[in-house]
C-alpha cells in the first residue's frame, strides 16, 4: 500500500511523522519504505534534509528515498527551484517513474512538498502524484492551533476522494484550544490522530 503524506502547509511536521509513524511499524516487524520524489532546502541550513531523515527511519540509502538530481539546494517549490538553478523541468510522471520500487515494503510512505496543491513538478502537485501514484491513504498533517480547521477542511478538500487521515503536529491535551478542534474535527468526520503510534496501528489495523 502506498500512503502519501501532506500538510496544510510547509514545515507542519510531515517528515517528524513519517518517520516517526515509520519506527512505530517498524518495532511491530512491518517492512516499510520511504521516498521523497523531490525535495527542496536551504543549502545553509545544517540540519539533515527530509530524504536523510526518512532513509534513518526506513533503514535505506537516501538516495533511494530522494534520487539526487532531484534534490534541490534552494529553498523553493521544487519546481521552481529546478528553473532558478537552471536545471531541466520535470513532471509528475516522471517523478512517479523514479519512485524506487522496493518489493518487500508492505507499506510505502511517499511524502510531498509543501501543501496539496504546492508545485511539485511543472504539471502538477502532491494530489496529482497521490492519484499517479493510486495512493490507498493519504496523511494530512496540520497544526493543531488557531487556524488549523480552516487549513484541514480546505485541505480535504483537494484530496476528496482518497481515503483521509489527519494527524495533529503538537497536540497538547492541556491546551483548550487543541482539544476544541480536535474534537470539532472529529464530529465533522475527520479522523484524526495526535500520536504515531495511534496513526501506526491504524494503518494496519
Ligand atoms: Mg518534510
Amino acid at each position: 500500500m502506498i500512503v502519501v503524506v501532506t500538510g496544510t502547509g510547509t514545515a507542519v511536521g510531515k517528515t517528524w511523522w513519517t518517520a516517526a509513524v515509520i519506527t512505530c511499524l517498524r518495532a511491530t516487524g512491518k517492512i516499510v519504505a520511504a521516498r521523497k520524489p523531490a525535495q527542496s532546502f536551504d543549502r545553509s541550513d545544517t540540519h539533515p534534509n527530509d530524504a536523510d531523515v526518512l532513509a534513518i527511519a526506513t533503514s535505506e540509502d537516501p538516495l533511494t528515498v530522494c534520487p539526487l538530481h532531484r534534490s534541490y539546494p534552494l529553498a523553493m517549490a521544487p519546481p521552481m527551484a529546478a528553473d532558478a538553478l537552471g536545471l531541466p523541468i520535470f513532471t509528475i510522471s516522471d517523478l512517479v517513474a523514479e519512485v524506487a520500487p522496493n518489493p518487500n515494503a508492505e507499506i510505502m510512505f511517499v511524502e510531498g512538498a509543501g501543501g496539496p496543491h504546492s508545485p511539485l513538478a511543472c504539471d502538477g502537485d502532491t494530489v496529482d502524484l497521490a492519484r499517479e501514484l493510486r495512493a490507498g491513504i493519504v496523511v494530512l498533517v496540520s497544526d493543531p492551533g488557531l487556524g488549523s480547521i480552516n487549513a484541514v477542511r480546505c485541505s480535504a478538500d483537494t484530496l476528496n476522494g482518497f481515503p483521509l487521515l489527519v494527524a495533529l503536529n503538537h497536540f497538547d491535551e492541556t491546551d483548550r484550544l487543541h482539544v476544541a478542534n480536535r474534537l470539532w474535527m472529529e464530529q465533522a468526520g475527520f479522523e484524526i490522530f495526535v500520536t504515531p503510534a495511534s496513526l501506526a496501528s491504524r494503518l494496519i489495523d
